[in-house]
């Protein structure tokens, strides 16, 4: 029996029917907040079925009608916006600033999902040959499953199913085990908003509720954001089912910064994008490569960043870094450092004897820098995913690019330079997806695509705008003559 955590299926809360317990806890203290059973194959089967049989009735709900919902939940999201921050903030982790700026990225989602009417518009051509007409239009495709990680657990969903049930489609969510509470109150608040039962099911749960998904024959197409790892397992799998799948891994992104910088700018973004989020997102930078003399200045302003974070509860004002998600996250990321300084990288600073005086239970892990991090090692090839910051030297762009452009991921990097030409040139051959220029976090915006590319991706459409609606739509073409 789950205290906090139940399923959302055919409109109804109920309890999984697992026997497997997991501890939902508030990683700045270690309290436990509620308990989570996880789910079987069986609550799988059985919001799969609750999305099948809602689906003709929301398919054939018009258009405006589906986008009127999202109005309404967009307004409820705004609202409640406060307190969806603090919440997310006591089971997460990070800063009120940060879980105030996911909430406000989810509801842009939302926003952009409410425009379907007019994103969802087919194509015509007329007298494609003498008396044929030809026309297009997008159509749902029946049940789709969405997985998502800890790190975003309000906005990574939103970055799918409001498209997907905009689009007419129904969808099974399987949101992280590790923080579930914020996005239940979002589906609480959809229900509120008026969706009807059996078009957005929840199942809570791990490793069996995955595999389920990626083999159930009524869902249609799976959309995934996690690691690398699971990410490719999940488009295998599911795509050996004809499944149509977009999976999103994660990363380690390069942040190159040329002599010409504004060096106070380059630092403070630099900076936050590493230790922002306590280095728990997928675009957060992971290397700088001072070019030249920038090494230098960039080097001492890092360190002297890095220096001043405060750590603490993020629902301080006075906290800037939150601890990680979980004892076993911070013993991972302090494994990282470890070997680093064992593969002889130079740790100038060191964040594994963190803690916070009245929080001793919290999951800890302070800044961490280390320099002239060689190619080879776990330190520079693996994500981290904390608080720990690569800081190496290039000769020149082409060397900077050349190292970032040897990692297997592909999902974001950033140059910081007053040189336009320099950008340009940085832009047209990175051969990454998402770029800043002058901008550690290069997140796209809703009516963007997000998502990578090497290792960061699997797939073809992305998340997000168009991407989301072609994801979850056919195109059906129709050539007529009277
Ligand atoms: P994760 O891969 O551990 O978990 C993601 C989801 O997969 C969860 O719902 C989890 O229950 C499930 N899962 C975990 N192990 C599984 C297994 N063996 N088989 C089947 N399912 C499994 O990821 P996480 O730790 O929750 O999130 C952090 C990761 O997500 C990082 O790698 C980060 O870069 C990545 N991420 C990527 C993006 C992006 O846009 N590319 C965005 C956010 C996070």
């Amino acid at each position: 029996m789950s205290d906090a955590v139940r399923n959302y299926v055919a409109g109804r809360w109920q309890d999984p029917s697992g026997t497997d317990t997991l501890s939902v806890t508030n990683p700045a203290s270690g309290a436990e907040l509620g308990r989570l059973v996880l789910s079987t194959s069986a609550d799988v089967d059985a919001a799969v079925r609750a999305g099948r049989e809602a689906y003709p009735m929301w398919r054939s709900t018009p258009a405006p009608e589906r986008a009127r919902v999202l109005f309404r939940l967009r307004q409820l999201l705004v609202d409640h916006k406060e307190e969806l921050a603090r919440l997310l903030t006591t089971e997460h982790g990070k800063v009120l600033p940060e879980t105030r700026g996911e909430v406000q990225r989810g509801i842009e989602n939302v926003e952009h999902a409410s425009g379907i009417p007019t994103l969802m518009m087919g194509d015509t051509v007329e007298e494609i040959a003498s008396g044929i007409d030809c026309a297009s239009w997008r159509q749902p495709l029946g049940v789709f499953g969405i997985i998502t990680p800890y790190n975003f657990p309000v906005m990574i969903p939103l970055w799918f199913w409001p498209y997907a049930i905009a689009t007419g489609n129904t969808v099974v969510l399987k949101p992280s085990e590790q923080d579930p509470l914020t996005h239940q109150r979002i589906v609480e608040l959809a229900e509120e908003a008026g969706l009807p039962a059996g078009v957005l099911n929840v199942v809570h749960g791990a490793r069996e509720c995955v595999e389920a998904i990626c083999d159930h024959p009524d869902i249609v197409g799976v959309s995934f954001v996690g690691s690398s790892r699971v990410a490719e397992i999940v488009y295998r799998r599911a795509t050996a089912t004809g499944k149509r799948v977009q999976a999103l891994g994660g990363a380690k992104n390069y942040m190159i910064v040329l002599p010409d910088a504004d060096m106070q700018l380059a630092a403070e973004a630099c900076a936050g994008s590493i230790f922002g989020s306590t280095g728990q997102r997928c675009l957060a930078g992971s290397v700088v490569v001072g070019v030249g003399p920038a090494h230098r200045e960039i080097r001492e302003r890092m360190l002297d960043a890095a220096g001043s974070i405060r750590l603490g509860d993020g629902l301080e004002d006075t906290t800037d870094m939150g601890p990680v998600i979980s004892a076993a996250h911070r013993d991972r990321v302090r494994g990282f450092i470890d070997q680093g300084e064992a593969d002889g990288a130079k740790l100038s600073l060191d964040g594994r004897g963190a803690s916070v005086s009245g929080l001793e239970g919290g999951y800890w892990i302070g800044p961490t820098v280390f320099e002239d991090v060689s190619a080879e090692i776990s330190i520079a090839t693996e994500e981290v995913f904390g608080p720990v910051a690569g800081i190496n030297r290039a000769r020149d762009l082409d060397e900077a690019v050349a190292m970032m452009q040897a990692s297997r991921y592909g999902n974001a990097c950033s140059i910081f330079t007053t040189s336009g030409k320099a950008a340009r040139d940085f832009r047209y051959r990175a051969g990454i997806s998402m770029i800043g220029v002058n901008v550690g976090v290069a997140a796209p915006m809703a009516f963007f695509p997000f998502g990578g590319s090497k290792a960061s991706f699997y797939g073809d459409l992305k998340a997000q705008g168009r991407d989301a609606v072609s994801f979850f739509t056919d195109q059906r073409v129709v050539i007529s003559r009277w």
